[in-house]
């Protein structure tokens, strides 16, 4: 039998596009070599997550008198007792690996599962095993893996890749993780509150690199008031097992760092190893990614479809789930073309960093006539009624157009009040429009209202803000 559509790696956008095609009356056939499910359930948003919503609860407890909820601040067992319930919620919430019920999920809705290891043996043809599958179009979702740095010695110490960390049972009295981005900071903080000593290593000279300076700045601060200790310019060179076992880390300044274990948060990489994308003459890009057009075509190829990691263009699950859209619909007969404008990204620390479309920088070189405002938070009134912490706002728009293209921030429930900025940067909404925008009082939405007012009159001619 020729099926219709065959997706290889069952992960967020694998499991979407199978699934559409079998819900439309389609065929369709998904290959998965390890979980139903992919990453983001057992091993990476839902257990880090997870995880976090422990540490946050943990850090919320210890100012209980400072916020008025308590005449005294309550005893907290010591935080190695309390990480096996840590362990244990985290476990639950990611099913403890098991993949059943996704497994009967899609089973349920009549896709065919595989279980193997796919490879493309020619034009329409997709071996799994001693079994081949024929297909129509074919779906590439094979996601990404963890980058291991190359730090000599790193084999001879303990190590884990956020997967481990996230799935281990064990308490690490210390830990170096390796890596300032979104992984790293998000297991710096979780592990933070339950008195792991944590040191985070970054090479260039901010946390979450890609990201405005300042927001960036606001995080470390905010890490560092957790007791987390940050090396900032600095890269692992050398391990070798620590005097008391462990490890003891090397950095490019020559000075040490030594703990009972490291974390490598170093990025991920497109998984297109090993797939026999030669056999139907795809060669991916250098960064392993496969290449893309707007309806997430393989380039060159007319029946040979890509998305989630896999892209290297939007690696999260909300960006894999979009891939995957727009991929059902072309295979389905529709047009649809993904727009990478307005994806919102995320990092889960307390308070929150989010962005959305374009730093600063990025616009700049993109060749736009930027215009930035930037706010601090902590004026505002929910700040103080909430005894939250405080946070800022950074927003870039186009003076040409009259219309934001980035924003960035920091401050709590972030993650969720970047939308407003998603919608105004996707729907190209005139600053104008958003400056009379009422929001509710007292939120922390309402942080948009002085800097749109800014770039307002920025782009009036009245006053530049920043440019
Ligand atoms: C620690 C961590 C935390 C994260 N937190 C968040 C978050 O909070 N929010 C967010 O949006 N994103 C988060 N992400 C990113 C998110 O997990 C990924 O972007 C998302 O899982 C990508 O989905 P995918 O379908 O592309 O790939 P995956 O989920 O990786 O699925 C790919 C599947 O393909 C299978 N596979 C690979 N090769 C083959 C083959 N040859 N044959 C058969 N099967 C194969 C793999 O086994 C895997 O199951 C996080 C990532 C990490 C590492």
């Amino acid at each position: 039998m020729t099926f219709d559509v065959v997706v290889l790696g069952a992960g967020s956008a694998g499991e979407w596009v199978a699934g559409g095609i079998a819900d439309s009356g389609g065929s369709a056939a998904l290959v998965e070599r390890l979980r139903v499910g992919g990453e983001c359930p057992y091993v990476a948003c839902i257990p880090s997550k997870a995880m976090l919503g422990s540490a946050h609860a943990r850090n919320l407890a210890r100012r209980l008198a400072d916020l008025g909820a308590a005449s005294a601040a309550p005893a907290l067992d010591p935080g190695e007792a309390a990480f096996g319930a840590v362990v244990r919620r985290r476990d639950d919430l990611s099913q403890d690996g098991d993949d059943r019920r996704a497994a009967d999920g899609i089973i349920g809705r009549g896709v065919t599962l595989v279980r193997g290891t796919g490879r493309i043996t020619g034009p329409g043809r997709v071996e799994v095993g001693s079994r081949e599958l024929r297909y129509r179009d074919l779906v590439v979702a094979t996601g990404s893996s963890p980058v291991i740095p190359a730090v000599d010695g790193l084999g001879t110490v303990p190590s884990w890749t956020s997967d481990q960390a996230l799935t281990a049972p064990d308490y690490p009295a210390s830990v170096i993780i390796l890596g300032g981005g979104a992984v790293g900071c998000e297991l710096a903080q979780a592990y933070a509150a339950f008195g792991v000593a944590v040191t985070l290593v970054e090479p260039s000279g901010q946390l979450a690199a890609d990201e405005e300076p300042v927001v960036a700045a606001g995080l470390a601060d905010a890490l560092r008031a957790g007791g987390i200790s940050i090396r900032m310019r600095a890269t692992a060179v050398k391990a070798a097992p620590g005097p008391a076992g462990g490890a003891r880390v090397v950095l490019d300044d020559t000075s040490a760092v030594t703990a009972d274990r490291i974390i490598l948060a170093t990025g991920r990489m497109p998984a297109t190893a090993g797939l026999g994308l030669a056999a139907i003459g795809v060669t991916p890009l250098e960064s392993g990614a496969l290449s893309v057009d707007e309806h997430c075509r393989v380039a060159g190829q007319e029946h040979v479809w890509a998305a989630g990691d896999v892209t290297g263009l939007a690696p999260y699950t909300h960006g894999a789930n979009y891939q995957a859209r727009v991929v059902t619909d072309n295979l389905l007969g529709g047009r649809a073309a993904a727009d990478y404008r307005a994806i919102p990204r995320v990092i889960y620390t307390e308070p929150p960093l989010a962005a959305v479309g374009l730093t600063q920088a990025q616009a700049r070189a993109a060749g736009l006539d930027t215009v930035t405002a930037t706010a601090d938070l902590s004026k505002l009134e929910r700040v103080a009624t909430d005894g939250a912490a405080a946070g800022r706002l950074v927003l870039v728009a186009d003076r040409a157009r009259g219309v934001l293209v980035g924003a960035a921030a920091l401050g709590p429930g972030a993650d969720s009040w970047i939308m407003e900025a998603a919608v105004a940067i996707r729907g190209e909404v005139p600053i104008a429009v958003l400056a009379d925008l009422v929001h509710p009082f007292p939120t922390f939405v309402q942080g948009y209202e002085v800097p749109l007012r800014e770039l307002a009159a920025a782009l009036a001619g009245s006053e530049s803000p920043g440019s």
